[in-house]
């Protein structure tokens, strides 16, 4: 037994439990290893214990782990804020971005995707609580990006994403995820198919899982504590 080992365990547990209280078969919620602040040996510790995608937040600090995980079979995820200059790295080393919510955006990324890679997969960022400081589209903006987004070929419009804001009870952590779940059954029922609820993170997963999350996005409960400051630029 290992730090990692119980560590991975319990999340897996907390998936499962969730998944079954909902209803949800344990393979429907698909787990993303948040790593940012995390040296590239902790992740390599979850991918000795079959762990394969990670989330990065920051592009420098992802490139650099690629190098050393090289030869590793990693999925590579970028869950940070999309800026226009960064744009091109993001299209030839990633596989997923989650924080898409610009279409100038999308346009940079569908031109850098390179021809040999299959297409980026996407998923739009939604700001369903409504802050100022999250980034993300608002909710009425949805259809008419992803609309736009889903005709681009170099990209393959997967779903939905939300960071809501930290939410004291249980029923508070639902209501963002239940926002984000309807949203993308609108898309659904006006032809638009999406397979992803990108939400969900270490202290709301179960939250998220009941609502219908398909990808839950765990750093902390993976990896323990981030040292003091780090992380700071989330969402
Ligand atoms: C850091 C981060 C997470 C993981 O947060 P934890 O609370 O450590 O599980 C998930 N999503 C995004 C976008 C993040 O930046």
């Amino acid at each position: 037994m290992s730090e990692p080992f119980d560590r991975l365990q319990a999340v897996r547990a907390r998936i499962a439990t969730a998944a079954a209280a909902a209803g949800r078969a344990e393979d429907s919620v698909r787990l993303l290893a948040v790593g940012k602040t995390r040296p590239p040996e902790d992740l390599a510790a979850l991918r000795a214990l079959g762990q394969r995608a990670f989330g990065e937040n920051y592009v420098q600090e992802a490139e650099a782990k690629m190098a050393a995980l090289a030869g590793l079979d990693l999925e590579w995820h970028y869950i940070g804020r999309v800026q226009t200059n960064k744009t091109r790295p993001i299209a030839e080393r990633f596989h997923w971005v989650h924080g898409l919510a610009d279409l100038h955006h999308a346009r940079r990324l569908n031109e850098q995707r390179p021809p040999d890679l299959p297409p980026l997969h996407v998923c739009i960022q939604v700001n369903v609580s409504g802050e100022r400081s999250k980034g993300g589209v608002s909710p009425e903006a949805v259809a008419e990006l992803a609309r736009a987004v889903s005709a681009l070929p170099r990209l393959r419009l997967r779903g939905l994403m939300t960071i809501p804001a930290p939410a004291a009870t249980p029923e508070a952590q639902r209501a963002p995820y239940r926002a984000l779940r309807e949203l993308r059954d609108r898309l659904g029922a006006g032809g638009l198919e999406l397979d992803t609820l990108s939400m969900g993170m270490s202290d709301d997963l179960e939250a998220a899982i009941v609502e219908g999350a398909t990808l839950v996005r765990v750093g902390t409960a993976l990896f323990g504590p981030r040292p003091a400051g780090a992380g700071a630029r989330l969402g």
